[in-house]
C-alpha cells in the first residue's frame, strides 16, 4: 500500500449521488482510501462502492492488507500513552469538536450514507444527529468515569477502585447504521482513553471514511482513531491475534458474532456484541388501535426494515386482530418504495440482495404454508434490491418468518389469546435484543416487562434508543452494552488498589 502526502482524486461519481454528492462542498468524502497512523493511503486494488438502488458504481476505495492492519495496530499501540494521558476533558473538547463537525456536514453525511446504503434521506439525516449524539455523550461520560472508596475491612487501609483504559480496541461495524455504529463504538473507546481501529462493512466504507477525515479535522492524533476497508476475514485475523488489541466490539450477525466470540478468546479480549434480534410487538386488545398500528409500522419499517429492533413477529390479541390487520395493511400499502435521494421515498432497496433474497423466501414459504400476502403497490422492475413492503397476515409458528429474522419490510402478523401464552411464544427465540408491547393497563404492563426475555422493552412506544439508554441484548443478541453510564464500561478495566500499613 502506498502512502500519499495528498489525498487520492475522487472517481467520476455516477447517477443519483452524482447529482447530489457533486453538488456538495466536501468531494474528498467520496475519495478513496484508508487513514492509518494519521496519513492517508491508497491501495494497488480498489473495490466498487454501488449504490444500491441502481447498481452504480458510485466511487472505489483501496483495499487494505492484513499487514495494513498490522501497521494500524502498531500505531495505535504507539499512540495509547498520549492519548490516555490527556485530561478527560481534553478528550472529551475534541469528541465534541467532532460531532459538531458532523453536525456541520450533515447534508453531505446524509447524501453519502443514502448513497451507499439506501435508506431514505430523512432517516439518513436522523442517523448522522444520533450519531454526533454519542461522541457528545460520551464525551461527558469520559470525565465521571468514576472509580470507588471501598470501607476497609483491613484495618488501618485505603480501598480503592480505578477505572482505566484497556487498549487498543477494535471496531468491526455493520452497513445499516454506517455512522451511528461507529460514533457509538468509537466515541465509548475514545472516552475511556482507547485508540480505535475500525474496519467497517465493504458496503458502506465511504461514511466510515468520511468520518475518518472529520476526526482528523477534530484534532484526534494519528493513529487513535483509524479506518482499514478491506477483506473482512483477512482484515480480522490480525485485530483477534494481536494480544495488544485488548477489546473487541462487533455489531452484525449472530452467526459472525461467534466466530468473533471465539477468535477473541485466544488472546482472552474483552468483546462486545450486538447481533440479531427478532423482535416480538404484542398488541393487547385494550388499546387503541391507531396508535398500536402507529407504533408497529415504525417498529417494522424504520431503515426499511433493515434493523436488530425491527419487529419481527407482531402478535395481536384475537378480539382485535382483524381490524388490526385491516388498518395495518391499508398503512403498509400506502408506503412508497424507491429510491433513498428521492423525496416521495418511504422504503428504500435493500443494502445486499441477499438480504432483499431473504425477504422473498420467507413471502414465498409463508405462503405456501396459508399465510395471507399483502404487498405494497409498485415497480417490481426497479431492481433485485427491492422488496415491496408486503404483510403476511394469519402466520404461524411453524413459518419460517416466526423463527428466523427478517431484516426488510416484511410484516408478519400473528393471533394470539391470552397473555401466559403469548409471552412463552415471545420467548421462545434464541434472541433477545428489543421487544414491544402495547396495552392499556399498567398492572399488565409492569408484568410483561418483568417476565419478558429481552434486554431493551418498549411499552406503548416504538422509539427508545438514543445515547442515554443501555442498547444491548440477552442471549443470542449479544453480550455488553452501548451508550449510557453502561457503554464506557466496554473499554475500561477495573483496578482494586489496597493502601495498607497506614497506621504507625
Ligand atoms: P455480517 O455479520 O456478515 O456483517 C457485519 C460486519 O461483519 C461487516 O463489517 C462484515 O464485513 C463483517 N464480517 C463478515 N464476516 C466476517 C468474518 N468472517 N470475520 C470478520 N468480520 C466479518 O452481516 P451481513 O451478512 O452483512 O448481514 C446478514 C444479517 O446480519 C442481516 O440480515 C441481519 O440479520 C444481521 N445484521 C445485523 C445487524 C445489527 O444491527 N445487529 C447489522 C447488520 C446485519
Amino acid at each position: 500500500m502506498a502512502f500519499e502526502a495528498a489525498r487520492p482524486t475522487s472517481p467520476p461519481l455516477v447517477g443519483l449521488a452524482k447529482r447530489h454528492l457533486g453538488n456538495l462542498g466536501r468531494r474528498d468524502f467520496v475519495a478513496g482510501a484508508a487513514l492509518i497512523d494519521g496519513r492517508w493511503v491508497d491501495g494497488d486494488k480498489g473495490d466498487a462502492v454501488l449504490d444500491p438502488a441502481t447498481g452504480d458504481v458510485i466511487a472505489e476505495v483501496a483495499r487494505c492488507s492484513a499487514a495494513d492492519m498490522n501497521h494500524a495496530i502498531d500505531a495505535a499501540d504507539r499512540s495509547f500513552a498520549e492519548w490516555r494521558g490527556l485530561l478527560p476533558e481534553r478528550r472529551g473538547a475534541i469528541l465534541r469538536s467532532w460531532a459538531s463537525l458532523m453536525l456541520a456536514h450533515s447534508e453531505e453525511l446524509a447524501v453519502l450514507v443514502t448513497s451507499e446504503q439506501g435508506k431514505p434521506l430523512a432517516e439518513a439525516r436522523s442517523e448522522i444527529s444520533y450519531g454526533a449524539g454519542f461522541l457528545q455523550w460520551f464525551a461527558a461520560e469520559g470525565e465521571r468515569a468514576y472509580g470507588e472508596t471501598i470501607p476497609s475491612h483491613k484495618p488501618g487501609s485505603v480501598l480503592q477502585v480505578r477505572m482505566q483504559p484497556l487498549g487498543v480496541a477494535a471496531a468491526i461495524t455493520p452497513w445499516n447504521f454506517p455512522v451511528a455504529m461507529i460514533t457509538r463504538k468509537a466515541g465509548a473507546a475514545l472516552a475511556a482513553g482507547c485508540p480505535v481501529v475500525v474496519k467497517p462493512a465493504p458496503e458502506t466504507p465511504l461514511c466510515a471514511l468520511a468520518l475518518a477525515r472529520l476526526a482528523q479535522e477534530a484534532g484526534v492524533p494519528r493513529g487513535v482513531f483509524q479506518v482499514l476497508v478491506g477483506n473482512p476475514v483477512e482484515l480480522s485475523a490480525p485485530l483477534l491475534q494481536d494480544a495488544r488489541v485488548r477489546a473487541l466490539s462487533f455489531t452484525g450477525s449472530t452467526e459472525v458474532g461467534r466466530l468473533l466470540l471465539e477468535g477473541a478468546a485466544r488472546t482472552v479480549k474483552k468483546v462486545s456484541l450486538e447481533l440479531g434480534g427478532h423482535a416480538p410487538f404484542i398488541v393487547f386488545d385494550d388499546v387503541e388501535l391507531d396508535k398500536a398500528v402507529k407504533g408497529a409500522m415504525a417498529a417494522k419499517f424504520a431503515t426499511s426494515g433493515q434493523d436488530c429492533l425491527a419487529a419481527n413477529r407482531i402478535y395481536v390479541q384475537t378480539g382485535i386482530y382483524n381490524a388490526f390487520v385491516e388498518k395495518f395493511a391499508a398503512a403498509i400499502t400506502r408506503l412508497k418504495v424507491g429510491h433513498g435521494l428521492d423525496a416521495a421515498t418511504d422504503i428504500g432497496p435493500m443494502t445486499k440482495s441477499s438480504v432483499a433474497d431473504k425477504c422473498r423466501a420467507q413471502i414465498n414459504e409463508a405462503a405456501t404454508k396459508g399465510a395471507q400476502v399483502t404487498s405494497a403497490s409498485g415497480d417490481e422492475s426497479l431492481g433485485r434490491n427491492f422488496v415491496l413492503p408486503t404483510l403476511l397476515s394469519d402466520v404461524t409458528d411453524d413459518m419460517l418468518i416466526a423463527s428466523e429474522e427478517t431484516f426488510g419490510p416484511v410484516a408478519a402478523v400473528l393471533p394470539f389469546n391470552c397473555e401466559e401464552e403469548v409471552l412463552a411464544r415471545a420467548n421462545a427465540s434464541e434472541m433477545g435484543l428489543a421487544a414491544y408491547v402495547y396495552t392499556d393497563s399498567l398492572r399488565r404492563a409492569l408484568r410483561v416487562s418483568e417476565s419478558i426475555e429481552y434486554g431493551m422493552v418498549g411499552i406503548n412506544t416504538a422509539s427508545f434508543t438514543g445515547p442515554p439508554i443501555p442498547f444491548g441484548g440477552w442471549k443470542q443478541s449479544g453480550l455488553g452494552r452501548e451508550g449510557s453510564r453502561h457503554g464506557i464500561q466496554e473499554y475500561m478495566e477495573l483496578k482494586y488498589v489496597c493502601f495498607g500499613d497506614l497506621v504507625d
